[in-house]
C-alpha cells in the first residue's frame, strides 16, 4: 500500500529531479492544453444540439478559459527559476490540476455521452481514448500526475459503462483498462529512467565540474595552478588591451627552500610552501591573483594601480618570517620577486613572464630577498643577453672557446699545485666576451653542458703537457653534476685523455649544489670514487653553506676573494676567513684563498696559517704556452717563499 501511495508522491528532497521535472514540463504541459482545447471543441461540436447548450457551449467556453489561461501561465513561467519550495509547490499543484480536470473532464464526457447517436458516441469515445493518451504522455516527468490522470478516467469510465446495459461497451471498458494499466506499467518505468538519468547527469555535472577545478588548482597549496595562472594573465593582458585597467605581473620564487625540503624532509617542504601559500594569499589579498607555478615558484598578477614596491615589500617580509615545521623547530627562508607592469614591460602574457623572470633572475643575483621591477635598463640588458645568446647559438664553439690558465700555490714551499682553467670567448663580430657574462646566459639557455664539453677537452690536453704534480682545477656548472650522465661524461672525457683522475680538481659552486643536495651528493660521490678531487667555489657567498657542506664530498673549499680584498683592512673580514679555516680544519679540508693581488694580503693569510693560494699576486690567468714558460721559471728560481709578518 505504502509502495502505490509513494507512486504519487512528489520527490521534495531532490531538488536537481524537481528542476528537470520543471524544464520537461514547461515544454510539454502548454501542448497538453492545445490538444484538450482543440479535442473538447471538436466534441462541444459534435454534440452541438444535440445535447442541451448547459452541456456544450458554456462548458466548452469556461474549459477554454481555463486552458487558454493555464497556457499563459506556464508560458509565461517558462523562464522564471524556482526556488526548492516553489517548485515543489508548483509540482504539487499541477498533480492536484490534472486530477481535478481529469474528474471534470470525464463527468463532462459522461454527461454528453447518452445525448449522442452511434457515431458520436464513438466519437465520444475515441476522444476520451486519444485525449488521455496524449495528456498523460505530456505528463509523463511528473509520475504523480500521469498516473493519477489514468486512474481517474479508467476508473470513471469503467463506472459509467458498467451502468450501460451495453456489451460492446463492457468490452470497451476491458479494453481501456488493459491499455491503462500497460501505460501506467510504461509511466512507472519511464519514470524510473528518467530519475536515474537525471541522477548521472548530475552526477556527471558535478564531477566535470571537480574536473574544472582539480585541473586548474593546485592541490597542496589549494592556490590556482600554472595552467590557470595563465589563463588569468591572459584575460587580464585581453582585458587591459580593451582598454581595461593595468596591471602587473609577479614571479615569486622562495630563497633557501631546497635546503628545508632536503634536510627536514617532504613533510617539512610540504608545510612550508603551505605557510608561504596562506602567507602570499594574505598580503595579496583581493587585489589580485596568487599562484602556485610549482615547485618553490608563485605567480601574481596584480591588477589595477597598485602600490608595488609596498607590495613586494609586504610580500619579501611576510616570507622572511620564521616557518613552523610540523615536527618542531622553524626554517628560516625568504623570497626574491621579479615584476613586470603592462603596458611598459609587454603587452603579452608570455613576454610579460619572460620579463618577470628577468627581473626574478636579477633579483636572485643582485639582490635576494628583494623585489625588482623589470626596467629599461633591464631590457637593454635582456637584448644584449639575447644577442649573445644567439651568437653563442651559432658559435663554433671549438673554435672560438679557448681557456686561460691561472696558476694555485703552494704559498709555503712556493711551487705552483695546480691551474685552474678559465674560459674566454672570442666572438668574430662582438669581440671578447666575458665569462662572468656568456657563462651565465649559456646556464640559462641550456648550452653549457656543450661549451664544458669543449673546453674540458682543451684543459684536460693542455694539463697533459704539465709535470705531473701540477693538477688541472676545472671550473663546472649546475647542468653539468644534474644527472648522472653528465658525469660520466665527464669521467669519460678524462679517461679519454689519458690523464689520471687523481689530476683534476672539478669546482663547483654552492648555488650550482643548493638546486638539489640529494642529487649533487650522488653525482659528486660517483666523480670522487674514480678518483677526481672536488673544490667548493666561492665559498662563503652562497645561500645557506654550513649546514650541508658535511653531507658532500669534498676535498677542498675556495674562499671567495670577496673576503680577501678586505682583509688587511677589515677585522670582520678576518674573523670570517678564520672562522672559515677553522671549518675546513674541522672538517678536514684543503682551502684554497682566491684574489690574492698583494704581498701584504698573502703574508698575512699565511700567518692565519692557509698555504694554498690564488690570485693576481701569484699570478694572471695565461694562455696555455705561457703556463709552460710559467713552470720552467718557477723551477728554476722557484718563487720566493712568502714570508710570514714577524
Ligand atoms: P671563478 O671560478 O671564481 O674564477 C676566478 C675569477 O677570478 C676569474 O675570473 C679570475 O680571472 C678572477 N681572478 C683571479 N685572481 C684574481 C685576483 O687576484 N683579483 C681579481 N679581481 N680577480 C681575480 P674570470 O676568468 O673572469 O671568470 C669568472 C667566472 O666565470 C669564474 O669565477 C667562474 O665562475 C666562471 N668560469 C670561468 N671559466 C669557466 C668555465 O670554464 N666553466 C664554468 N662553468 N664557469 C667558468
Ligand atoms: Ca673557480
Ligand atoms: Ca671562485
Amino acid at each position: 500500500m505504502q509502495a502505490i501511495v509513494d507512486l504519487f508522491r512528489i520527490e521534495t528532497a531532490n531538488t536537481d529531479l524537481m528542476r528537470a521535472q520543471m524544464r520537461a514540463l514547461r515544454n510539454q504541459v502548454p501542448l497538453l492544453y492545445v490538444i484538450l482545447a482543440i479535442n473538447s471543441t471538436a466534441i462541444a461540436v459534435t454534440y452541438l444540439g444535440v445535447a442541451p447548450n448547459w452541456l456544450t457551449v458554456y462548458p466548452l467556453g469556461g474549459l477554454l478559459a481555463l486552458c487558454s489561461l493555464r497556457f499563459g501561465v506556464w508560458l509565461r513561467g517558462r523562464r522564471q527559476p524556482l526556488d526548492e519550495t516553489r517548485l515543489a509547490a508548483k509540482l504539487r499543484l499541477t498533480v492536484g490540476l490534472a486530477g481535478a480536470l481529469a474528474v471534470g473532464f470525464m463527468a463532462w464526457s459522461c454527461a454528453l455521452f447518452g445525448y449522442g447517436d452511434a457515431y458520436a458516441q464513438a466519437h465520444m469515445l475515441f476522444y476520451v481514448g486519444t485525449t488521455t493518451i496524449a495528456c498523460v504522455l505530456c505528463l509523463v516527468h511528473l509520475r504523480a500526475a500521469a498516473l493519477l490522470v489514468t486512474a481517474i478516467v479508467t476508473i470513471l469510465f469503467c463506472l459509467h459503462v458498467s451502468r450501460l446495459d451495453n456489451q460492446i461497451m463492457r468490452a470497451i471498458g476491458l479494453n481501456l483498462v488493459i491499455v491503462s494499466a500497460a501505460l501506467a506499467f510504461v509511466i512507472v518505468a519511464y519514470y524510473r529512467d528518467f530519475t536515474r538519468l537525471i541522477g548521472q547527469q548530475v552526477e556527471l555535472e558535478r564531477l566535470s565540474r571537480e574536473n574544472l577545478r582539480l585541473a586548474n588548482l593546485d592541490t597542496l597549496t589549494e592556490l590556482p595552478n600554472r595552467r590557470s595562472f595563465f589563463a588569468s594573465l591572459d584575460q587580464a593582458a585581453a582585458e587591459a588591451g580593451a582598454g581595461g585597467q593595468p596591471f602587473v605581473v609577479g614571479l615569486v620564487d622562495l630563497d633557501g627552500f631546497k635546503p628545508v625540503n632536503d634536510a627536514q624532509g617532504h613533510g617539512a617542504g610540504d608545510a612550508v610552501l603551505q605557510e608561504a601559500a596562506r602567507r602570499l594569499h594574505a598580503v595579496v589579498g583581493g587585489a589580485g591573483v596568487v599562484a602556485r607555478l610549482g615547485g618553490d615558484e608563485f605567480g601574481l598578477v596584480l591588477r589595477g594601480a597598485t602600490a608595488l614596491a609596498a607590495t613586494g615589500e609586504a610580500i619579501c617580509g611576510a616570507l622572511a618570517m620564521p616557518f613552523r615545521l610540523p615536527h618542531g623547530g622553524t626554517a628560516q627562508i625568504g623570497a626574491s620577486i621579479g615584476f613586470a607592469a603592462y603596458p611598459e614591460a609587454g603587452h603579452k602574457a608570455a613576454q610579460l613572464v619572460e620579463r618577470a623572470d628577468f627581473a626574478l633572475y636579477h633579483a636572485k643575483t643582485h639582490s635576494r630577498g628583494a623585489a625588482i621591477l623589470f626596467t629599461e635598463e633591464h631590457e637593454r640588458l635582456l637584448r644584449t643577453q639575447s644577442v649573445i645568446e644567439q651568437a653563442l647559438r651559432h658559435a663554433d664553439l671549438a673554435r672560438e672557446l679557448n681557456l686561460v690558465f691561472q696558476p694555485i700555490v703552494d704559498a709555503r714551499r712556493g711551487r705552483t699545485v695546480a691551474f685552474e682553467a678559465l674560459a674566454r670567448w672570442t666572438h668574430p663580430e662582438l669581440g671578447p666576451i666575458s665569462p662572468a657574462v656568456f657563462i651565465p646566459i649559456a646556464e640559462r639557455a641550456g648550452l653549457i653542458t656543450r661549451i664544458t664539453a669543449v673546453l674540458f677537452g682543451q684543459a684536460l690536453a693542455a694539463a697533459r703537457a704539465w709535470p705531473e704534480r701540477v693538477a688541472l682545477s676545472f671550473n663546472l656548472s649546475m647542468a653539468d653534476i644534474a644527472s648522472p650522465q653528465a658525469a660520466a661524461a665527464l669521467v669519460a672525457a678524462i679517461r679519454a685523455s689519458g690523464l689520471p683522475p687523481e689530476r683534476v680538481i672539478l669546482e663547483v659552486t654552492e648555488t650550482a649544489l643548493i638546486q638539489d643536495v640529494a642529487q649533487a651528493q650522488t653525482v659528486l660521490e660517483t666523480l670522487k670514487a674514480s678518483g677526481i678531487a672536488i673544490a667548493l667555489d666561492d665559498f662563503g657567498t652562497g645561500y645557506s653553506s654550513l649546514s650541508y657542506v658535511h653531507r658532500l664530498p669534498l676535498d677542498k673549499l675556495k674562499i671567495d676573494r670577496s673576503f680577501v680584498s678586505e682583509v688587511t683592512t677589515d677585522p670582520a673580514s678576518r674573523d670570517i676567513i678564520t672562522s672559515i679555516a677553522a671549518l675546513a680544519r674541522n672538517l678536514t679540508l684543503d682551502c684554497v684563498v682566491e684574489g690574492i693581488e698583494t704581498d701584504e694580503q698573502a703574508r698575512l693569510l699565511k700567518e692565519l696559517g692557509f698555504v694554498l693560494m690564488q690570485g693576481y699576486h701569484f699570478g694572471r690567468p695565461m694562455a696555455f704556452p705561457d703556463t709552460l714558460r710559467y713552470l720552467d721559471s718557477e723551477a728554476v728560481r722557484a718563487i720566493r717563499p712568502v714570508q710570514a709578518v714577524a
